[in-house]
């Protein structure tokens, strides 16, 4: 099996997708995953992956905290912006919420203490412990086949 083929298989789960952002020492570091999971309802715990050349994983190892930003179908841009991709007039608004980082307007804001890492390849899963969220009403952002779309409800 070639690179190409396992991509092409990961990118038939549909997915939403989230801007994870972290702090260190005043610094606020923002990237776009779709890598995420609900783990577990008591401890509330939830999963990220987060590859060994993103800028992401040492934030991470240093913080030991992160907020998963689930977007809505209206921060399209936002996804671009944190995934490296130049988009011309793209304003960030963060807000704070316990202290740390989070995205204005995403659909839902979960914020997180590490509580295990776990190196498998070449990405890091962290398991998040959720400490805080905030809900806000709108329709997601989805990611299907290496493209954004919209989700239709039946
Ligand atoms: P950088 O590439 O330096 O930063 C990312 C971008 O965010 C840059 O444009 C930077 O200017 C901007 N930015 C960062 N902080 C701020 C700030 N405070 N204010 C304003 N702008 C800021 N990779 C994974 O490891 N796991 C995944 O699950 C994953 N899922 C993805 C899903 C999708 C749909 C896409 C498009 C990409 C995904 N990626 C994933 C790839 C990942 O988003 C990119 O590789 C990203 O560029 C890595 O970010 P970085 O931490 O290395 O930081």
């Amino acid at each position: 099996m070639d690179d190409r083929l396992f991509r092409n298989a990961m990118g038939k789960f549909a997915t939403g997708v989230t801007v994870i952002t972290t702090k260190v020492d005043e610094h606020i570091h923002g990237m776009t995953a779709n890598a995420f999971m609900s783990v577990s309802l008591n401890p509330r715990l939830v999963a990220i992956s987060i590859s060994e050349k993103a800028k992401m994983l040492e934030k991470i190892n240093n913080s030991k905290r992160f907020v998963v930003n689930i977007l809505s179908n209206e921060q399209k841009n936002l996804s671009m912006h944190f995934a490296g991709q130049l988009i011309e007039g793209v304003s960030v608004e963060f807000e704070t919420i316990d202290d740390i980082p989070v995205i204005k307007n995403a659909l839902a804001n979960i914020i997180c203490n590490v509580k295990s890492a776990y190196v498998e390849g070449d990405h890091t899963v962290f398991i998040g412990e959720v400490t805080e969220l905030k809900l806000t009403d709108g329709e997601p952002l989805a990611f299907f086949e290496g493209k954004y779309g919209k989700v239709v409800k039946d």
